[in-house]
């Protein structure tokens, strides 16, 4: 038996904004941030649950009290209790009768949840010796069924149909897990399209990522239709017709204007259109959908929970469903959506990026695979090549595909010295920034 004796938490920002990374029409400076757990228990197996709520910058301190307000519920507990029955450890952080008050199951708090529960899953797979989709692909229709609070999801998916679909899935698990870790699960790139990138580096970046293997680029679009027009135009030249090209305009739009904006952006051949309006607008990306078919809509990574999902799938107001590790609280409830989107016959491509999110997301989309819908048709995993040097274990992306990882865990522990170093604002690098913006004459500090 093992208790849990330490639950540690960080707000660890990276300057990303310093150089225009990660710009789009939303979110034009963000700095990447982790609000960061890490669960210790006295096992002396040396093994330790590390969880993140990725965030962009500012607000980062507010997410990690949140994180903090879930302590009670870890430290001090019986480790091998709250492992056993992550369906059980789930429902019993989701719905404490006071925190809930701050969703109900959105926003902050159910981020923060999120990162403690995927913590336990890293420890989980650690303990067990195997990377967390490996561990989540052996395991049980039953056992897998157990994860899901199916509470609001029942007019869409019962638990009897989920294990059918877990069930049919069963046969053909290790054909794919050999398939996966011969042939890697597709992904696709972002790295040429942030909207604060010249034309000349979008087409390098974009012919770069075709050279690297990729068969889809993203653009970011929405600030101006002019420009949008010449940027797709630039990226549609450098990479040829037989390239995807997907755009984001990261929640710009209103409903007509998107559909509106799209008729321009058509003439380009556009892989899907993602995020084109408010994330809990569910009939409005329905009626975007209608109008801009056949262009796919594609959204997910600020949807807040299942409920919506599941919603958005029965509206028709998407075709391309986009989970995200650290959005919505964490393996189960991504579990559960992951089934929402098997029953519907939507394909899965998951957003990643930002930081820590192509690390933890991968293990998702391969257990989904493996073990859920068994397919890769026209699934991809968003790839950025960002900040993958602060991870234990990074993300192994080699032609235009993500391979399998084998390190136990779940792909979320970063390294103590980036901890150390970029903890805000004591860390050594902001330490640093304060003192050289407090020099008369003197800049930002550039990493
Ligand atoms: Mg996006």
């Amino acid at each position: 038996m093992s208790t849990v004796i330490a639950v540690e938490t960080s707000d660890v920002r990276f300057p990303t904004s310093r150089k225009l990374d990660g710009s789009d029409a939303m979110n034009p400076d963000p700095d990447y941030s982790a609000a960061y757990v890490r669960v210790v228990t006295d096992g002396g197996d040396g093994h330790e649950g590390h969880g993140f709520v990725f965030t962009i910058g500012r607000g980062n301190e507010v997410e990690t009290a949140a994180i903090k307000a879930l302590v009670p519920y870890v430290l001090g507990r019986n480790a091998e209790e709250l492992l056993a029955d992550m369906g059980a450890t789930w429902k019993l952080l989701a719905h404490d009768s006071q925190l809930r008050w701050l969703g109900p199951e959105k926003g902050v708090i159910h981020m923060a949840i999120g990162a403690v529960v995927n913590a336990l899953w890293d420890l989980k797979a650690k303990r067990a010796g195997v990377p967390l989709w490996q561990l989540l692909a052996t395991m049980t229709p039953e056992e897998l069924v157990d994860l899901v609070d199916f509470r609001y999801l029942s007019d869409a998916l019962t638990r009897g149909e989920a294990l059918d679909i877990l069930r049919a899935a069963v046969p053909g698990r290790e054909e794919r897990t050999a398939a996966l870790l011969a042939g890697g699960y597709p992904g696709y790139t972002t790295t040429p399209g942030w909207l604060g990138y010249s034309d000349e580096k979008l087409a390098r970046l974009a012919r770069e990522a075709v050279a690297a293997g990729f068969r889809q680029i993203k653009l970011k679009v929405g600030a101006d239709l002019a420009d949008d027009v010449r940027r797709v135009r630039t990226a549609r030249a450098a990479v040829g017709p037989d390239i995807k090209i997907a755009v984001d305009a990261n929640q710009r739009w209103d409903v007509a204007e998107a559909i509106e904006w799209m008729k321009h952006l058509a003439p380009f051949d556009i892989a899907w259109i993602e995020e084109p309006t408010s994330p809990d607008d569910i009939l409005g990306h329905a009626a975007i959908a209608r109008g801009v078919a056949p262009i796919p809509v594609a959204t997910g990574e600020h949807v807040q929970n299942r409920v919506v999902f599941k919603q958005m799938l029965q509206a028709q107001a998407l075709q391309v469903l986009q989970i995200d590790a650290a959005r919505v609280a964490g393996v189960n409830e991504n579990v559960a959506i992951l089934l929402l989107a098997a029953k519907f016959g939507v394909r899965v491509c998951p957003h990643a990026g930002g930081v820590g999110l192509c690390e933890a997301v991968q293990h998702l989309s391969m257990f989904d695979f493996v073990a859920v819908s068994g397919t890769l048709k026209g699934r991809m995993i968003e790839f950025v090549d960002h900040l993958h040097e602060h991870f234990v274990t990074p993300i192994d992306v080699h032609d235009g595909s993500y391979f399998p990882p084998v390190a136990p865990g779940a792909g979320s522990e970063m390294h103590a010295a980036s901890i150390a170093e970029f903890t805000f604002p004591d860390g050594r690098f902001w330490r640093a920034d304060a003192q050289a913006q407090a020099a008369p004459g003197a800049g930002k500090v550039l990493v």
